[in-house]
């Protein structure tokens, strides 16, 4: 064990290319050992065997380690809890430094205080880069630097902030020299980890100027390919977002604006933690919702009478996505028409959804179901029938998703609209009026 080594540990940046952590730890001197850690404190908690983002990163670690195999090195896996896992590297190589890109997530912060402690007990360094975002927490406050709580005003100053240096690559220098030489070894099987291949597969993202350029267009209709898919890429950091952004921010500003939505997300999450269990209107927290009953197992099985509806709860279950129109419409659907709790709907989504993401998932059930941080207020309730008139109005995606629309094996809405609407005004207004 004499020579000392870079240690750099992946997370949610699943590629060589453009990867600020795994720069650093090159630009070190020297020799990197890469690192994945299957965590069991996360894996455990998965209930469905052949879950499709276990896959994902499954095959993007074996992509990983094909290219790492061609300089006789190796991705080294670990399938465990965090502080054991890293303690067997420690005493596995002599590691002079770990590289981490940060993570934002309130478990991912203790994870990593954790692990920095635990290094530096025993004289190992611990360095983290900000890489996953453009601007992070701090990087952009009100002038009397508190954070942004509305998305318009942060939008413009994330904009005005922004400068070519900001989404300049980080080219990755893939030569032998720069990896530990520890042979080809093969990573373990998703079995050997208790888990079986999904039949979902994820499509590449799509950031061509036929997209970008007819993003502002088309991107509501649920029935056109006219989105970039770049959720699971982003998610799991298999595309840098610099690359993203210098390819597409002198396009319609309307796309960029989104991935600014995501940075909002994010830095709403570190700030407000308490998002996760809490309406960030604290008022809200004290709406009265309804006792899931068998109307909630209709609305996570598609079975709701509401075709538009049922065609996007279907499409969840049965690809691990959905469109964001949709996605809208059904979970307004649940916090106003079925008036439960958004937090279950936030659950459902997150057990299901191959993007995934805690900060975005929650910043936009909040904002379905009216509590969340930007203006949206409780009263506009989407009418799925308008909805549908407007972005599907042919039942093209609906007649994918819903093939016995028309017949009599369809089931009646299970609940009126109108009544629905009312009641869900009513209930709002109720206790959003007690203190
Ligand atoms: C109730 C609900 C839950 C959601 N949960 C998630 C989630 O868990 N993870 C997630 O990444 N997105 C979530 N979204 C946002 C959005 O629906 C998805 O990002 C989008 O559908 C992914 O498809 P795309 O990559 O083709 O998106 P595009 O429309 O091509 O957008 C490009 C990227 O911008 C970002 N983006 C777009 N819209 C939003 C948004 N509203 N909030 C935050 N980021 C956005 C995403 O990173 C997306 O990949 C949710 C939206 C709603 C209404």
């Amino acid at each position: 064990m004499t020579e000392k080594y870079s240690l750099f540990w992946f997370r949610r940046d699943l590629r060589l290319d453009d990867n600020i952590g795994l720069y650093n730890a090159i630009q070190s001197g020297r020799k990197v050992i890469c690192l994945f850690i299957f965590d069991k404190n996360i894996l455990d908690k998965i209930e469905t065997i052949n879950d499709s983002r276990v896959n994902f990163i499954h095959n993007r670690v074996q992509i990983i380690n094909n290219n790492l195999n061609k300089l006789n090195s190796s991705i080294i896996i670990k399938h465990g809890f965090i502080e054991q896992s890293m303690k067997e590297v420690f005493n596995e190589y002599n590691i002079e430094c770990i590289y981490v890109n940060k993570d934002y997530e309130p478990y991912a912060r203790e994870r990593d205080n954790m692990v920095k402690k635990l290094a530096e007990a025993r004289g190992i360094g611990f360095r983290s880069y900000k890489d996953q975002v453009i601007f992070e927490q701090n990087d952009i406050l009100k002038k009397d630097e508190t954070p942004y709580t509305i998305y318009t005003p942060y939008m413009k100053a994330w904009r005005n902030k922004l400068h070519k240096k900001d989404y300049t690559e980080y080219y990755t220098d893939l030569k032998q020299n720069n990896f530990a030489q520890i042979g080809k070894k093969e990573i373990p099987k998703l079995e050997s980890m208790g888990f079986k291949k999904s039949k979902i597969i994820v499509p590449d993202y799509d950031i061509s100027n036929k997209i970008i350029d007819n993003y502002a267009e088309y991107r509501d209709y649920p029935a056109i390919n006219s989105t970039s898919n770049l959720g699971p890429h982003l998610r799991f950091g298999t595309v840098s977002i610099r690359h993203v952004i210098r390819k597409t921010i002198n396009s319609d500003p309307k796309f960029v604006n989104e991935l600014v939505w995501r940075e909002f997300f994010m830095q709403i999450l570190y700030h407000k933690p308490e998002v996760v269990d809490s309406c960030f209107k604290k008022k809200y927290n004290n709406i009265k919702w309804e006792i899931p009953d068998d109307k909630f197992d209709k609305w996570c099985n598609g079975l709701t009478g509401y075709p538009i509806v049922d065609a996007g709860m279907r499409q969840l279950k049965d690809t691990g996505d959905m469109h964001n129109r949709v996605r809208m419409i059904t979970a307004s659907f649940l916090c106003k028409h079925l008036l439960l709790d958004w937090k279950l709907g936030e659950a459902w989504f997150a057990k299901h959804l191959i993007d995934f993401d805690l900060a975005a998932n929650n910043g936009n059930w909040q904002w379905c179901a009216g509590c969340g941080c930007d203006a949206a207020p409780y009263f506009r309730i989407f009418n799925p029938y308008e909805q549908t008139k407007k972005f599907d109005k042919d039942y093209t995606y609906i007649k994918k998703w819903v093939p016995e629309i028309g017949t009599d094996k369809y089931p009646e809405p299970i609940i009126e609209h109108r009544f629905a609407r009312n009641r869900a005004l009513d209930r709002y207004k109720k206790h959003l009026a007690q203190e």
